[in-house]
């Protein structure tokens, strides 16, 4: 039997969330702006799941916009609020260790003539706030660092970050994408102005996103997709009612459940990377020393190929570099940034832990891993 520990690319639909979608496939299928009274009802519930969603991050529900995935709530806050914001300057300041979303997007802003810098991090992967101090400009309009990082679990200084930019009149944005039931996600706290999350992270389906949007930037923000006035007008097509209920009943299961499973979840990792570390020789922790989420252990086996090792330990469902980027040979950007050696960049695998691991898998995986590295190790020309 397969032993998921993905769990950062992806999450299983949690069965309490899958009840809560059904009615929305079936008899409640009527379109949320249509006036009759169907329509009238599912807008209701689409209400009242924005408000669940709302109360989970302490803001207020006309601030929560539900797009199609965190890569359009990350694209919306963007390129949104730098379309806004272009007259007042165009510089913008991200991490060389934002998922992809965030990367290209910015990219995709440098060749429309706006200048970014891609702040550097340290060797246990977080960026320094003196960093950001000394990257800021004038011209400033934008910063964008996400909570946690999806390859290796490292928080970042978020809060501060915000604090530094609120004096300066800066704009932040987070991809709190892996940060979701994890950590705090009270937007007041934080500090930030935009947050984006996504579904599928957090036992809910794929194709749903949320961005939480500072009401005071609603009427700024430039939509990207153009068409109906769903959304407030910042996100065009017709409601994914059923994935919209299902956020809401995954967030109400976290609010309730959520710190139990932190510990849970925690527990299994740190036993997994101690056995790792004890029983297989040259192994370590990328990100070892940084404050890291419960739920990530990247783990460089050094002198092995890590797409070898998953050879090896084919029932292990574990990720090489990002999921995204696993069938290109580029080494992971986010190890690369962290100045890892380009041989531990090849020999790192990503184990993520979450609602449905047990125990027994984390065992089985040990085993698994410990008996194929070792394998692998006597075979190895570099070791
Ligand atoms: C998965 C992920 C995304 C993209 O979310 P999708 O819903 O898959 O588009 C963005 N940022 C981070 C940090 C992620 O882990």
């Amino acid at each position: 039997m397969p032993i998921y520990l993905d769990y950062s690319a992806t999450t299983p639909v949690d069965r309490r969330v899958y009840e809560a979608m059904i009615p929305f496939l079936t008899e409640k299928y009527a379109n949320p702006s249509s006036i009759h009274i169907l329509g009238r009802e599912v807008r209701e519930d689409v209400e009242n799941a924005r408000a669940v969603v709302a109360s989970y991050i302490k803001c207020e529900p006309h601030e929560i916009v539900f797009t199609a995935s965190g890569t359009s709530s990350d694209n919306l806050a963007i390129k949104g609020m730098a379309e806004a914001l272009k007259h007042k300057g165009k510089h913008i300041i991200t991490t060389s260790i934002e998922h992809k979303a965030v990367l290209e997007t910015c990219k995709s802003l440098q060749k429309a003539g706006f200048e970014v810098t891609y702040l550097p991090v340290s060797k246990s992967g977080v960026i320094s706030v003196d960093d950001f101090r000394k990257a800021l400009r004038p011209d400033t309009i934008l910063v964008s660092v996400m909570l946690v990082n999806n390859e290796v679990g490292t928080v970042q200084p978020v809060k501060e970050i915000a604090s530094i930019a609120r004096e300066r009149g800066i704009i932040v944005h987070t991809d709190a994408v892996q940060a979701v039931g994890k950590l705090s996600t009270d937007v007041s706290e934080l500090g930030v102005q935009l947050m984006s999350f996504s579904g599928h992270k957090f036992n809910a389906p794929k194709g749903i996103g949320i961005l939480y949007i500072d009401e005071n930037l609603k009427d700024l923000i430039i939509p990207i997709v153009c068409g109906g006035s769903q959304e407030y007008g910042l996100r065009a097509g017709t409601e994914n009612v059923a994935n919209i209920a299902a956020v809401a009943k995954a967030l109400e299961i976290l609010a309730a459940e959520g710190e139990e499973e932190v510990k849970r979840v925690r527990r299994f990792r740190d036993m997994f990377e101690q056995e790792i570390l004890a029983r297989v020789p040259d192994t370590y922790i990328n990100g070892a020393g940084a404050d890291r989420v419960c739920s990530v252990s990247n783990i460089a086996f050094r002198y092995i190929e890590g797409e070898a090792l998953m050879v090896y330990a084919s029932e292990v469902c574990c990720s090489t570099g990002s999921a995204c980027t696993s069938d290109s040979v580029d080494a992971s950007h986010v190890l690369y940034a962290m100045n890892a050696d380009p041989v531990d960049m090849h020999g790192s695998l990503r184990f993520s832990f979450g609602r449905f691991t047990t125990e027994e898998e984390v065992k089985a995986a040990v085993e698994m891993i410990c008996t194929s590295a070792n394998k692998l190790r006597a075979m190895s020309p570099l070791g």
